[in-house]
């Protein structure tokens, strides 16, 4: 274990932990140890986190542990909301308030992975409604939404400026 995470990160990872506990206990499941591991991996890096990240730090604590094993634990995770599944970039991320309101939207940025989270059921209503008019029929309750979070979008603008060479638009 890391020493060098402050004390009032520690205290907030501990509660959210126990929060997802409860959750799970009152709904009569288990959070088993590998799944809480896995857990809180994701809520510590507060981002999402890819599938071999993921097994990377899982075999610091159970050398042996296979990729169904953690794949198992990651669809434990996301039947009970504790975490998210995100296609838009290949990876999960946890979910800072599991006991809150549903998050039914999630901007994910596409550079770094950083992941916010908004219940906003109006929206994904209104959302709903268009895909109907268009003979669809939303089956997801979370809609990605693909951004560039401040730093990285600031990071593209500074590398474009000194980029030697103008990109010619198509
Ligand atoms: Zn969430
Ligand atoms: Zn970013």
């Amino acid at each position: 274990m890391s020493s060098s995470t402050s004390s009032a990160s520690v205290q907030s990872l501990n509660t959210l932990l126990d929060t997802a506990e409860t959750l799970c206990t009152q709904r009569g499941r288990r959070l088993t140890p590998i799944r809480r591991k896995v857990l809180e991996i994701l809520l510590q890096r507060q981002r999402s986190v890819k599938a071999y990240e993921l097994l990377d730090e899982i075999r610091k604590v159970q050398p042996g542990a296979a990729p169904p094993t953690v794949y198992r634990a990651l669809d434990f995770l996301i039947a009970e909301g504790l975490i998210h599944r995100l296609d838009a970039v290949n990876a999960w991320a946890a979910c800072m308030d599991a006991a809150g309101d549903r998050h039914d939207i999630l901007v994910i940025c596409t550079e770094c992975g950083a992941v916010a989270e908004f219940s906003d059921p109006k929206l994904h209503r209104q959302l709903a409604q268009k895909v109907a008019s268009a003979g669809f029929v939303l089956n997801h309750h979370e809609t990605e939404l693909r951004a560039l979070c401040n730093p990285c979008h600031e990071k593209q603008l500074a590398h474009g400026h000194t980029h030697p060479h103008s990109h010619a638009h198509s």
